[in-house]
């Protein structure tokens, strides 16, 4: 039988139970989504016809909280990717301490081939099917790949016409005047790069490093904006169309000027200097940091041996298989796990639904105080116990997630209370 990705997924869940002593509970509640619900989205087109999108909702786990997670829009989406990254989100909430469980959300769509009216149509209808499932206190979606704040917007309001009331804590990543929170834009690369930043010097990187981004949408776009204000050097980045380098260096602000007017960098190449080259040559670029920004599965066994990045800072969920990590180990290669590197987004998701719970909000400072506070003391942790374990930083972000996840199942008794 092949090995799926929530198998692949949950093999990370064995290895950090072979680390800690728990109960048998525990895995037994981990190894199985709690909920998937599948619908078929119905919208009328603009040319007049009707026609049906697959959609998914999953709900891992709820041990530590109403559960978390995006919703993508993708043509290649499908229930057992929703399900991983579903798992993923359980454990990036219980790194952080962030009191939710994880959950996830996809339409089988291209957004790029709808109409504007067609995506909000397709949005509303998103949350018209799943409605009954998602709740302030049972699930919160955001946005993913190929969703945006507009998206949450519209899903959000109609949450609100549906409940008959204004619940702005439904949903996060929603625009600023519909109760969205300041800093929430860039918090996945913000987070990313405070972890990189606190733990420079134990990752062995100067402070003039040279980086080389894989995806250029909303995580690496930030990323590169921000190491660039900080004096990093962005060599190479890559869209779905294409990569591009430069070895002195990318001119950051004309890179973002570019896609933010809609072209993909390889039709930016040449007015920036670079040359355009693949997408595989991309991982294998001399740099200091290799930032995987775009989708699952991008960093297999084979590019593993090629890379020549000191740290991997994984701002996409799933970018690097278990096989490629294992040869990325003992090539000396550190990877910054998902799970941590890019857990700033619900971070500031939580943030966003801390202040509309309470309709009192903060300001830009203090989002990205509390953000950097938390981002340091979990990325300590998790280094310490990397060193005290020797084990990966992705083996001790599990363990250290797991420890968390455990007691809270442990807390409603286990098989040796009830028994002794
Ligand atoms: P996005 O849609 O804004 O950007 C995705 C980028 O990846 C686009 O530039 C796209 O062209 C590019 N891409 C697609 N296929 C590619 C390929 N084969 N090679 C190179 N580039 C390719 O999405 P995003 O929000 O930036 O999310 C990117 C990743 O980060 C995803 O794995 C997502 O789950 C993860 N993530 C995002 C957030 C967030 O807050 N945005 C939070 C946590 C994790």
């Amino acid at each position: 039988m092949t090995e799926t990705l929530l198998d692949r997924a949950l093999s990370r869940l064995d290895e950090a139970a072979g680390h800690i002593n728990i109960d048998a509970d525990v895995i037994e509640k981990l190894k199985f989504p709690r909920e998937t619900i599948q619908m078929r989205l119905l919208i009328r087109m603009d040319d007049g016809s009707r026609k049906s999108f697959l959609a998914w909702r999953c709900r891992y786990d709820d041990t530590r909280g109403p559960t978390k997670g995006g919703i993508r829009f993708h043509p290649d989406a499908a229930v057992e990717e929703v399900e991983t990254l579903a798992f993923w989100m359980t454990f990036k909430c219980a790194v952080m301490n962030l009191p939710f469980g994880g959950s996830k959300g996809a339409v089988k769509v291209d957004p790029r081939k709808l109409s504007k009216a067609e995506l909000e149509r397709l949005s509303r209808a998103y949350m018209q099917a799943f409605s009954r499932v998602v709740g302030p206190d049972r699930d919160i979606p955001a946005p993913d790949v190929y969703t945006n704040a507009m998206v949450m917007g519209w899903m959000a309001d109609e949450y609100n016409q549906i409940v008959g009331s204004i619940s702005p804590a439904v949903i996060t990543g929603k625009p600023l005047a519909l109760g969205g929170s300041l800093g929430r834009t860039d918090a996945t690369a913000r987070g990313g790069y405070y972890l990189v930043r606190h733990l420079a010097t134990e990752l062995g990187l100067g402070s003039r490093t040279r980086i080389a981004i894989q995806g250029f949408g909303n995580a690496g776009q930030y990323y590169a904006e921000l190491a660039a204000a900080d004096g990093h050097s962005i060599v190479a980045v890559s869209d779905s169309a294409g990569a591009i380098h430069k070895a002195d260096g990318l001119d950051v602000a004309r890179l973002l000027a570019g896609k933010t007017a809609g072209r993909h960098v390889t039709e930016l190449a040449a007015e920036l200097g670079a040359e355009i080259i693949t997408p595989e040559a991309l991982l294998a670029v001399d740099c200091e940091q290799l930032v995987p920004a775009a989708l699952e599965d991008m960093i297999t066994v084979e590019h593993a041996a090629t890379v020549r990045a000191k740290v991997i800072v994984e701002l996409a969920n799933g970018p690097v298989t278990p096989d490629a990590d294992k040869v990325l180990g003992q090539r000396g290669v550190i990877v910054l796990p998902d799970i941590l590197a890019n857990a700033g987004g619900v971070t500031v998701s939580y943030f966003e639904w801390v202040q509309n719970r309470q309709g009192f909000y903060w300001d830009l400072e203090e989002i990205h105080q509390r953000l950097l506070r938390i981002v340091e003391c979990e990325g300590r942790a998790i280094w310490t116990l990397a060193q005290d374990r020797q084990v990966t930083m992705r083996s001790a972000a599990y363990i250290h997630a797991l420890s968390r996840l455990a007691q809270a199942i442990e807390a409603h008794g286990t098989q040796h209370f009830f028994t002794s």
